[in-house]
């Protein structure tokens, strides 16, 4: 079998590509893999140092919106598992012509190729954040999507893409919808790694807001076990929700880390708000559960620690990826 990971040398697509290599999901045992990523500044080469001497990996740099370089990557692949994406809802704010282009139009340019070379199975990987803030309960994967910010919105409108393609044209394509990521290789703009790298520092952590909006926090291995199920077993056409992690408000998940760094809540700095911050997302994952028995396997706590404990001992990796590196 061979797998094309978009965006695998992202956080959570180099997370996949590594387990995959190292035969962590026995239905993908001996799979190859090929690599197709544009290297922005959240993606590099680094993720892959671990299994760049695989014989079974092949590593394509370019641009999922470009045609021509995705039909010479997906030639010969049986399944894809597409990562690619501008994912950092504040660049989105900042400017949301990238999230449009990559997001949807690179989207777009994958799905055709896909269908042209017939592959066997499309897992687009998306986020819970498509559907919008939920102030209880949880949203199931039939509600009507309300993305609030540009990239949650241009995650959206991929997703339906991804379902025209299998309604119009019956391409074999799953959505998936997770809840938020955490664990080592994440670039440090997303909160944990941010707050961590700066503790580390010994420099404030910026705390949005109240510091009241929830999230809910699954480990990186989670999730990608969580796709390896869903490419193996995943029926056409369906969208499966992945969460199960632990359901945190922001202020919380920053003591954790402060606790877990040794340092004070004077570290944290009150900043304002994101514009259209989100409240809460929470995803209900029976579906994934009842189809392939799936449930986190990492525990909250130990998966944080060691998080930390990667960020301590690879200083290297974020001061050398970071921008908020001194
Ligand atoms: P990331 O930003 O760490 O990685 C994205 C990767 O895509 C990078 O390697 C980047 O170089 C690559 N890329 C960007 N534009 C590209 C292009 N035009 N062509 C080819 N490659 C390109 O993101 P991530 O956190 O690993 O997220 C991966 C996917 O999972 C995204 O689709 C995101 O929406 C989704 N997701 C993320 C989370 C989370 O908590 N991080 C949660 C749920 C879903």
């Amino acid at each position: 079998m061979r797998i094309l990971v978009t965006g695998g040398a992202g956080f959570i697509g180099s997370n996949f590509v590594r387990a995959v290599l190292a035969d962590r999901f026995a239905a993908l045992a001996g799979a190859e893999v090929v690599v197709l990523d544009l290297l922005t500044y959240a993606g590099t080469l680094a993720n892959l140092t671990e299994v760049r001497d695989s014989p079974r990996l092949r590593v394509v740099p370019g641009d999922i919106r470009d045609a021509g370089t995705v039909a010479a990557a997906m030639s010969g692949v049986d399944v894809v598992v597409h990562c690619a994406a501008e994912s950092h809802v504040d660049r989105s704010i900042e400017g949301a012509s990238e999230f449009v282009s990559t997001n949807v139009v690179g989207t777009q340019v994958l799905l055709q190729t896909a269908l042209e070379v017939r592959v066997e199975r499309f897992v687009h990987v998306s986020t819970d954040e498509v559907c919008g803030s939920v102030e209880t309960g949880a949203s199931v994967e039939t509600d009507p999507l309300e993305p609030n910010s540009p990239y949650s919105a241009s995650k959206a409108a991929s997703d339906l893409l991804a379902l025209a393609y299998h309604r119009t044209h019956g391409l074999p394509v799953c959505v998936t919808r997770c809840s938020n990521n955490y664990g080592p290789h994440q670039y440090p703009e997303k909160l944990v790694p941010l707050f961590v790298s700066h503790l580390l520092d010994g420099r404030p952590v910026p705390l949005y807001g109240d510091g009241r909006n929830v999230r809910d926090w699954l480990h990186v291995d989670d999730h990608c076990r969580a796709i390896a199920m869903v490419a193996v077993g995943g029926r056409s056409g369906e969208v499966y929700n992945i969460g199960g992690g632990t359901e945190l408000s922001n202020i919380e998940l920053t003591r954790r880390l402060l606790g877990l760094v040794g340092v004070s809540e004077a570290m944290v700095e009150r900043v304002a708000d994101r514009k259209g911050h989100d409240r809460r997302y929470c995803v209900d994952w029976s579906k994934i559960r009842a189809e392939f028995g799936y449930r986190p396997q990492v525990e909250f706590d130990d998966g944080l620690r060691r998080t930390v404990e990667w960020y301590r001992r690879n200083r290297v990796w974020w001061t050398s990826t970071s921008p908020v590196a001194a």
